[in-house]
């Protein structure tokens, strides 16, 4: 599904150049699930925005679904993000003045699917999440746990292939941690390639393979 090889990046601010990433090799099968750890600064958000054609690398190759992803326009790159891919974030990225469902339906409005269709699919979604009830809620009327379910019911409504998480867990306490750990494993189950950045060994524990990364390096391979 991901194939990656000697992938390089760097920033560039001012007259400074940070080597961040320092030739990255990765193969993910599809429907693996797989975790990426790391100390702070260690590059990990700067991998999954590139898996996720967020963000630009300067040499190496990357492919995902077999096609070859370098230089796209922002188009082109909007059009892949929305058929192969879901994101969730740490801080769930939910749009404030949208309640559940509307924030659930998003992705389709993009698809230009009308407004009452979006809304009966993200009803089905929100129920999947176990959400029902708060469907009509405003983000800020939700728990932490309840804003990463919505999250993880929008990143599901475009049907991606891959679903790439950074630090999904990073705002939550240890209960609810597992509960989206839960989610996560189920959405996996489904056939979804996961792949979940996290710094908490718990979490990783959970995904079948933990790929440690060090200063932009891939160190260690875990089979957990
Ligand atoms: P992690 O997610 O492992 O904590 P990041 O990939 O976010 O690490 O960052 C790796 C390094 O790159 C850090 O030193 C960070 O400060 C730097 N960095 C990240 N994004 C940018 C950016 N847009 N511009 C400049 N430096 C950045
Ligand atoms: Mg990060």
């Amino acid at each position: 599904m991901i194939k990656i090889n000697q992938i390089h990046k760097s920033y560039i601010t001012g007259q400074n150049s940070l080597h961040v990433l320092k030739g990255i090799d990765l193969e993910i099968e599809a429907g693996e699930m797989i975790s990426i750890m790391g100390a702070s600064g260690s590059g990990k958000s700067t991998l999954l925005n590139i898996l996720g054609i967020l963000d630009s690398y300067d040499s190496g190759e990357y492919s995902l679904d077999g096609l070859k992803i370098n230089r796209l326009s922002e188009r082109k790159a909007a059009r892949l993000r929305n058929k192969m891919l879901g994101f969730v974030f740490q801080s769930f990225n939910l749009v404030s003045f949208k309640n559940a469902m509307e924030n659930v339906a998003l992705p389709l409005y993009y698809q230009d699917v009308p407004r009452k269709k979006r809304n009966l699919i993200a009803m089905e979604y929100l129920e999947r999440m176990g959400l029902t009830e708060w469907a009509h809620h405003l983000p800020n009327e939700l728990s932490g746990g309840q804003k990463q379910r919505v999250a993880i019911a929008r990143a599901l409504i475009g049907k991606p292939k891959v679903i790439l998480a950074d630090e999904p867990t990073g705002a939550l306490d240890s209960v609810t941690s597992s509960e989206v750990m839960d989610i996560l494993q189920e959405v996996n189950a489904t056939g979804i390639t996961v792949i979940i950045v996290t710094h908490e060994h718990d979490i990783a524990m959970r995904t079948r393979k933990t790929i440690r990364i060090t200063d932009g390096n891939i160190t260690e391979i875990i089979i957990n």
